[in-house]
C-alpha cells in the first residue's frame, strides 16, 4: 500500500490505534529463541505524546520496495554512488585476548596488553565477491535507523547468551551509546511533568538530559547495594496525586551494576524486589547497564593487588554474573541499553538497546529523525572485531581480560586507601563492579561542621584542589536537595597504579589536616 504523505497538522494518536505497533522483527530472529516463552505485554500507554506522534519515515519506505524486489530500478533515493566515497579501504589492528582454552583461573596483571593481535580490512567491494558480508561501500552508505543489521545480529546473539530474555518478542536497535539512548527513551516514555524515579546520587548527565523534558526527578534511597526497594516501595504505595501536584511515576532508572558514582551493584534479591514492585504499580525500568562486565572479583586485603583470580571458562564468567534486569523481564517492561563505551572505547559512540519490539520501534521511529545509525566506521570497525574477528567466544575472552584488569586496578586502589585514608572520618565499601569507589566522610566530626553538610565537602574538595588531588564532591551527583552526608567520588579507571597512590596519599593529608588530626 502506498503511504499517504504526512498530514501539516499534528495529530496525536489514541494510545489504542498504537496498539499493536507493527511486531516483525527488524532483524534475522534468533533460531534458538525459546517458541514457548511468553509475548510481552503491550504497554504501548506508556508511550511520552511526541513518541506516540511519531511516524514512519518516508525515504525508509521507499528503499523497502528495493529490498523486495532487486530487479526494481530506483532513482528514489538520495543514496551517493559508493564509487564516490574518497575512502577506499580502512584497516585496523585490534587485541585478542587470551582464549578461555589457555587461562588456568589465576592471571598475573601485568598492566601489558594482549599479546596477540589481528589485523581487519575493510574494503569497497569486498562483499560482491562473498568476502565479507559488510563492506566498506555499506558501511559508508546511508543505513536504516536499526544500525547495519550485520553488527546487530552479532549484538542480539550476545543479548541472547548474556542475559536470556524471557518473552519471546525482544529486539535490540543500535544507539549512539547510553548517553544518547537515555534520551531517547526518556523522550519516548516521558511527557513535560512527569516524576521519574531513579538513585539518589545519579550521573549527572542524567539529571541533566531529563530537565529539558521538564521531568520532575524523584532520587530514591540508597545503601550499600543501590536504590532500596523497601524505599522505593514506601513512595509508590503512599503516593498522594494531590500533595505531590501530580500522578505517580511510570518510569524507573536505575544503574543496578557498579553504579556510577556509588559504585554499588544490586544483588539478584534486591533487582527481583524492584523488578516485583515496578509490575505492582505498573513501571518501566529504564536499566543503564554500561558497566555490568565489569563486575570483579573479590578483594582481599594486603594481597597482591596484581594476581587476580579470572573464571576458566567463558560459560562459568557468563554464569558469575548478577543476573540483569532485562533477564528477569517476563513482561517487556525493561529498556536495556548497552555501550561499547566501558568495553571498547568511548569514542566508538556505539551502543544498543533492548526491549519488547513495541517499543524498539519507537526507538526506530526516533533514530530515523535524529542520530539515523551509529557512524559507519565505527559499525564497520566493530563489525571486522567483534563478527569477522573475534567471534562471540572472543568478545567474552576480551571481557574477562578486561574484567581482570579493571580487578587489578580497583585492587590498587583499595590498598591505597587502607594505607593512606584515615578511617577515624572516613569509611567505603568495596566495589564489586565497575569504575568507582565511594569515600563517605563523616562530616559531623569535622570542626566547621555548623556550616552544613554541602559547605565542609565543598571545603574539602577545594583543599583536595589546592594539594594537587582531583576527587569529586558527592553534591555534583545529588539528585535531592538534602545531603545526609559528604561523599567523594574517586576512580580507579585511568591511571597507574603508582598515581593513584599518590592521589590518595594527597587526599589523606587534606582529610587529616581539614579534620585536625594532626594536632
Ligand atoms: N550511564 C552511566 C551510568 C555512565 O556512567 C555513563 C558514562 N560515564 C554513561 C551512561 C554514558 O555512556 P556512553 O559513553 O555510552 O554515552
Amino acid at each position: 500500500m502506498i503511504p499517504p504523505p504526512h498530514k501539516a497538522e499534528i495529530e496525536i494518536p489514541e494510545m489504542s490505534d498504537l496498539s499493536p505497533l507493527p511486531v516483525k522483527p527488524s532483524v534475522a530472529t534468533i533460531a534458538s529463541q525459546s517458541e514457548s516463552a511468553p509475548l510481552s505485554l503491550d504497554l504501548s500507554h506508556h508511550l511520552s505524546i511526541e513518541s506516540r506522534i511519531r511516524q514512519k519515515s518516508l525515504l525508509k519506505v521507499a528503499s523497502s520496495y528495493v529490498a523486495r524486489d532487486p530487479e526494481l530500478l530506483s532513482l528514489a533515493a538520495g543514496l551517493p554512488s559508493p564509487a564516490l566515497f574518497p575512502i577506499e579501504k580502512v584497516s585496523a589492528t585490534v587485541q585478542v585476548a587470551k582464549h578461555e582454552s589457555v587461562r588456568n583461573g589465576l592471571w598475573k596483571c601485568d598492566g601489558l596488553l594482549p599479546d596477540t593481535r589481528r589485523e581487519l580490512h575493510k574494503e569497497k567491494d569486498s562483499s560482491l565477491n562473498g568476502q565479507s558480508e559488510y563492506d566498506l561501500s555499506g558501511a559508508l552508505q546511508y543505513e536504516q535507523g536499526t544500525g547495519a543489521k550485520q553488527l546487530l545480529t552479532f549484538l542480539k546473539k550476545h543479548t541472547e547468551i548474556v542475559h536470556k530474555p524471557q518473552y519471546r518478542d525482544w529486539d535490540c536497535i543500535m544507539s549512539g551509546g547510553n548517553t544518547h539512548a537515555m534520551e531517547t527513551v526518556f523522550r519516548m516514555l516521558i511527557n513535560p511533568g512527569d516524576y521519574v524515579l531513579m538513585e539518589e546520587y545519579v550521573f549527572p548527565e542524567t539529571a541533566e538530559g531529563l530537565r529539558p523534558i521538564r521531568a520532575k526527578m524523584i532520587g530514591i534511597e540508597m545503601d550499600d547495594e543501590g536504590l532500596r526497594s523497601d524505599s522505593l516501595r514506601q513512595l509508590l504505595e503512599e503516593w498522594d496525586e494531590t500533595a505531590r501536584g501530580g500522578t505517580r511515576p511510570a518510569v524507573l532508572y536505575v544503574v543496578p551494576t557498579g553504579q556510577n558514582p556509588t559504585g554499588s551493584t544490586m544483588s539478584l534479591r534486591r533487582r527481583k524486589d524492584i523488578y516485583n514492585i515496578c509490575v505492582t504499580y505498573d513501571l518501566i525500568i529504564i536499566e543503564d547497564d554500561p558497566y555490568y562486565f565489569l563486575q570483579m572479583s573479590e578483594y582481599v586485603p594486603g594481597a597482591d593487588p596484581t594476581v587476580v583470580k579470572v573464571p576458566k571458562t567463558n560459560q562459568e564468567f557468563v554464569s558469575s554474573l548478577v543476573p540483569s534486569m532485562l533477564s528477569l523481564d517476563t513482561q517487556g517492561r525493561v529498556l536495556r541499553l548497552d555501550s561499547f563505551s566501558k568495553v571498547a572505547a568511548p569514542g566508538m559512540r556505539c551502543g544498543w538497546i533492548t526491549g519488547s519490539e513495541r517499543f524498539v520501534e519507537r526507538v526506530l521511529r526516533h533514530n530515523e529523525v535524529g542520530l539515523q545509525f551509529p557512524s559507519g566506521l565505527s559499525m564497520a570497525v566493530l563489525h571486522g572485531m567483534l563478527v569477522e574477528g573475534w567471534g562471540q567466544d572472543g568478545y567474552l575472552d576480551w571481557l574477562v581480560n578486561l574484567r581482570a584488569e579493571y580487578t587489578n586496578r580497583r585492587n590498587a586502589l583499595l590498598n591505597a586507601m587502607d594505607k593512606y585514608l584515615p578511617r577515624e572520618v572516613c569509611n567505603w565499601v568495596v566495589p564489586s563492579a565497575g569504575m568507582f569507589v565511594w569515600i563517605n566522610v563523616d562530616y559531623t566530626k569535622h570542626p566547621r561542621r555548623d556550616n552544613g553538610v554541602e559547605a565542609v565537602e565543598m571545603e574539602i574538595f577545594e583543599a583536595g584542589i589546592e594539594n594537587k588531588v582531583l576527587i569529586l564532591p558527592g553534591a555534583w551527583f545529588k539528585v535531592n536537595m538534602e545531603a545526609r552526608n559528604v561523599f567523594f567520588r574517586a576512580t580507579f579507571a585511568s591511571v597507574s597504579a603508582q598515581d593513584m597512590a599518590l592521589a590518595i596519599e594527597r587526599f589523606g593529608e587534606v582529610l587529616r589536616k581539614g579534620f585536625g588530626l594532626y594536632d
